[in-house]
């Protein structure tokens, strides 16, 4: 899209922002007095893979839906709709939710790596909430270091908090609460819903720590799933050929890089925890070793996992049923997400980062009464920085014109743009757990990466090779290929303003990217 094409499609954003707040008007609903406006509840996890979804139909969907793994999200995407062409724009916790809220790419919001505050003076979407006369609040994780949230009430926890008994940052000062902490955010969010004003609209950001690394389950879901065997990938045990350098350089194996004591709670202090006893006499009664191993870790990760993702669904189920027990589930959009993908085995991998299929995919499920057809499977793409525009669209309010991200309010109502994007723009700065950094595209067929710090490429015809375990780059079929989608990349990075001089932490690439990663290998991240 050129810049011009680009400003029309805000234009034309902010002609069906008016259309929405002007001419529509949806049915009132018992508990929601002011009636003209949708609440909207938000409910946000941490790396959760589309994988691990029931309504995904991808690789353990199946299994997730035997085991009741997401039962509650199921149900929403029932009642509702989800997208399958759902992206993010940089795999990563603080940059996915910095392009959240502010509708930016993370070269223009500052948020290139892990850890960092979203730009002074930006507008965040929560302020236009404001302006349409709407209450807001957000309970849980936010991990944008000294960024305070514009919301009307907060209460985040400090970087990645803890699973147990979680300390939170507020306006107020510091509070600590016992208890477990997917199920301590939903009670926060479940108590504000109660003492909210109820002559407003509201928007509720649930925000979940759970089921980020180092997956700690709660204890009612300690040994759930202990007699099961979870299916494995076909590409556990990757060798990484026919691809770049990179995919063999990275630091995010099972084999090499998931460690015992702190990811799966073999000995050490977690080990001798009685939730995890079975496991540990196990692993002394069999001392796996080589690919016995590998796969003796792959189950307990993927339980651990699907454990804390349990729980994220009580969460789903419990807000779904706060809603209904206040009369307000007929006027409230309820819309469940992550901020990024994520491996299960799959490439013998744990972790994000790549532009690469498992990681870039965010689940986006949303149930909108009246609006969105139950068991609607959207195809449009559709990206982290849209979110911020769509939120004020639903709203009633002004989307701001410059933004990356454009409202998918006219998807969800089934009346998709002409000029839709059809691929997404990805950049990848962080280079930690070992990933090169990369720029990209992804469009419904192919994707195209440079590893630019190699000068390294990477194509992959998802048709034909949808696990991607054969970069086609080289091959002459794909020359003509190669040739369009280079173009098309070099026309995103001038449409979004991204160039090479940009580097993260203003200029200082080399200290910053230092520093980031002595931060993860602290925060395990
Ligand atoms: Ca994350």
């Amino acid at each position: 899209m050129t810049p011009v094409r680009l400003f029309l499609a805000f234009a034309l954003a902010g002609l069906a922002t008016a259309s929405l707040s002007g001419a529509e008007t949806p049915r009132p609903s018992r508990g929601q007095s002011t009636g003209a406006k949708p609440n909207i509840v938000f409910i946000f996890s941490d790396d959760h893979s589309l994988q691990t979804i029931g309504a995904y139909g991808a690789r353990l969907s199946a299994f997730c839906r035997e085991q009741a793994v997401t039962p509650n999200i199921d149900r929403l995407a029932e009642r509702g709709g989800l997208f399958v062409n759902s992206f993010c724009g940089n795999s990563l916790c603080s940059p996915s939710r910095a392009a959240i809220q502010t509708g930016l790419h993370s070269h223009a919001n500052g948020v290139m790596t892990l850890n960092k505050p979203i730009k002074e003076g930006l507008w965040t979407f929560p302020r236009a909430l404001r302006e349409a006369g709407y209450q807001s609040a957000v309970f849980g994780k936010w991990h944008l270091d000294t960024t305070k949230p514009e919301f009307d009430e907060w209460m985040i926890l400090p970087g990645q908090g803890t699973y147990n008994d979680p300390l939170f940052h507020r306006a107020g000062g510091d509070r600590k609460i016992p208890g477990y902490t997917t199920d301590v955010i939903t009670d926060l969010s479940l108590e504000w819903l109660k003492r909210r004003d109820r002559s407003k609209p509201f928007f509720l950001a649930v925000q979940h720590k759970a089921p980020h690394r180092n997956f700690i389950p709660p204890p009612r879901y300690a040994t759930w799933l202990d007699d099961i065997t979870v299916p494995e990938p076909d590409t556990l045990f990757d060798d990484y050929a026919n691809r770049a350098s990179p995919a063999r350089n990275q630091k995010m194996s099972i084999a090499k890089d998931m460690v015992l004591e702190t990811d799966l709670k073999v000995g050490g202090r977690l080990g001798r925890e009685p939730a995890y006893a079975v496991r540990n006499a196990d692993f002394e009664r069999r001392h796996p070793t080589g690919q016995d191993l590998v796969r003796w870790k792959y189950q307990q990760y993927l339980k651990d996992y699907l454990r804390c993702v349990r729980a994220v669904d009580d969460s789903v189920g419990r807000v779904v049923a706060a809603l209904e027990a206040e009369g307000l589930a007929e006027n409230t959009i309820v819309i469940y997400s992550s901020d990024q993908g994520f491996y299960m085995g799959e490439h013998g991998w744990f972790d994000k980062r790549w532009i690469y299929e498992e990681s870039v995919h965010m689940p986006f499920i949303v149930r909108w009464p009246g609006v969105v057809k139950p068991g609607t499977r959207f195809t449009p793409f559709i990206q982290n920085i849209d979110y911020a525009a769509t939120f004020v669209e639903l709203a009633g309010g002004k989307v701001p014109s410059g933004l990356h991200g454009r409202s998918f309010v006219p998807v969800l109502r089934g009346q998709t743009p002409a000029d839709w994007r059809q691929n997404i723009y990805y950049h990848y700065y962080d280079g930690g757990h070992g990933v090169a950094k990369h720029y990209g595209v992804r469009t419904s067929r192919y994707t195209l990466a440079h590893f630019y710090e190699t000068n390294e490429w990477e194509l992959f015809d998802n048709e034909k090779d949808p696990r991607q375990l054969r970069s086609v780059y080289a091959d002459p079929g794909y020359a003509k290929i190669v040739g369009e989608l280079k173009a098309e990349l070099s026309r995103l990075r001038q449409v979004y303003q991204d160039s090479d001089a940009i580097k993260p932490g203003g200029g200082k690439a080399g200290k910053t990217a230092g520093k980031a990663k002595k931060k993860q290998a602290a925060s395990g991240n």
